[in-house]
């Protein structure tokens, strides 16, 4: 069976929520839109306090052409139009929304009825690519970037396939998994949406090997098309890692940077991200909502929600039975790229994956022990990168060896401290380094 070539580890997969059909989570008392919900520039709040808004009301245009607008999940009036703490614990631009009914503008099309290309003959690439744009359609697998950026690729690159990335390998996710099982032929018709958008007749689904179910589905599903294969994975972290899944798909590697995986002839999309295409493109719906897994051992109902975009997390974890006793820690998005959330009363956004519980005990760190130099995070690194030096270099501070020594590659996966014996927070370190460097070369740019 395929699966990428260079490192990676087999965390325990801990998938408590994967039998859990989704279920709509509650509508918030108030929802909170940070304007900073994607990789690039802010989009620019166009209401103001006390503007009456629906379901589907554009609440931030765009910033940019690296940038994407933002939506209303909710009805009711504006509260706000001012600085608020996300996620990061950073204090950033939001509209607050007070949530009255649920009215939805009239242009959103809330049929479930299945709608195809066959329906639609006039849609082009072009239109398809401006309706996502419009649409606020970023990455859903965490990372975020503008679609529609990704479905024009820079002078001189070509695509030639479509992979959906439905790997989901972070543990304790399943969010892709239910939508796969419940929403077959929506992501299909996604993917056949994308491939027109980027002008490819042949399409992939990489899909690891812990979901037999979703394997046979899609496959029976996406029989009717000959230009959509399903692929099934090994089952190693990190394969839902953009360059690894090129790699154990098409067998291409994506060279070093400035080289991007077009480069490879790959566009990747995240499975969610074709779910949101398809209701973008045939049901004229913006990206308002998204499915998320709240999961954790001690967790009384870990779930699959679909939730409204700007539902307090604290919400979502009351739906589930209530912040357990034993709680240590809560991260956003899995265990091994996650990052821990300083408070719950932060909205969820288009990036939000998961919300994962960790007990006292799971969350507790054991201490650093010397580096015994057994190359254990060498042979784990998916970069084939030098993590143990990476992470001294930045404790170091040493930036001009660290840019040398491509820290900037590193995709923070987290396999080599995960895989670590002496327990080492070599991803806190490196993920430091990056950013440091990173800023360092920008300003370079810049001059
Ligand atoms: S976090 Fe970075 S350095 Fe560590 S294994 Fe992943 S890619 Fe390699
Ligand atoms: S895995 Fe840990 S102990 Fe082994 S070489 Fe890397 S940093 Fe050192």
């Amino acid at each position: 069976m395929k699966t990428f070539k260079i490192g990676g580890v087999h965390p325990q997969e801990n998938k408590l929520s994967a039998a859990s059909p989704i279920r709509e989570a509650a509508l918030p008392k108030q929802a909170v839109f940070s304007m900073f919900q994607h990789i690039g520039a802010p989009a620019k709040p166009v209401v103001k306090k006390g503007d009456v808004v629906k379901v589907g009301t554009l609440l931030g245009e765009a910033g940019g052409f690296v940038s994407a607008p933002v939506y209303s999940s909710v009805s009711g009036k504006v509260n706000k139009v001012d600085a608020v703490i996300d996620a990061s614990g950073t204090r950033r631009m939001a509209v607050v929304v007070d949530v009255e009914g649920d009215e939805w503008e009239e242009s959103i099309d809330r049929s479930t009825e299945l709608v195809t290309l066959a329906d639609r003959p006039e849609l082009d690439g072009k239109t398809i690519v401006e309706k996502i744009k419009n649409a606020g359609i970023v990455g859903m697998g965490g990372a975020t970037f503008p679609t529609h950026v990704k479905l024009c690729p820079p002078p001189g690159k070509v695509a030639e396939c479509v992979i959906v990335n439905a790997v989901e390998c972070e543990p304790y996710l399943t969010a892709d998994h239910r939508l796969m099982l419940e929403h077959a032929d929506e992501v299909l018709m996604g993917l056949q949406l994308v491939m027109k958008a980027v002008g490819v007749t042949k399409g992939y689904i990489g899909i690891e090997n812990n979901k037999p179910d979703a394997i046979s589905l899609m496959k029976e599903r996406a029989a009717k098309y000959p230009e959509i294969e399903v692929v099934p994975l090994k089952v190693k972290y990190p394969q839902g890692g953009e360059k690894q899944l090129i790699d154990a798909v098409i067998g291409r590697q994506v060279p070093a940077p400035p080289a991007l995986p077009i480069d490879t002839g790959a566009i990747v999309q995240n499975v969610g991200t074709c779910f949101a295409v398809y209701q973008a493109v045939m049901k004229n719906k913006p990206l308002i909502d998204r499915i998320i897994t709240v999961t954790g051992k001690s967790l009384a109902q870990p779930s699959n929600l679909l939730a409204r975009l700007g539902t307090p997390f604290q919400q979502l974890v009351d739906e589930c039975g209530g912040l357990p006793e034993d709680t240590g820690k809560v991260i956003g998005g899995g265990p091994m790229m996650g990052k821990a959330l300083l408070n719950l009363d932060v909205p969820m956004t288009k990036g939000s994956s998961g919300l994962l519980i960790m007990k006292e005990d799971e969350a507790r760190r054991s201490e650093p022990e010397p580096c015994i130099r057994c190359a254990k995070c060498v042979s784990a690194c998916p970069m084939g990168l030098e993590p143990y030096f990476l992470s001294k270099l930045s404790a170091q501070a040493d930036w001009e060896t660290a840019e040398n020594e491509d820290i900037v590659s590193c995709i923070e996966c987290g396999s080599c401290q995960f895989t670590c014996p002496s327990h080492r927070p070599l991803l806190d370190y490196i993920r430091l380094g990056k950013s440091t460097v990173m800023g360092i070369i920008r300003s370079r740019a810049a001059k």
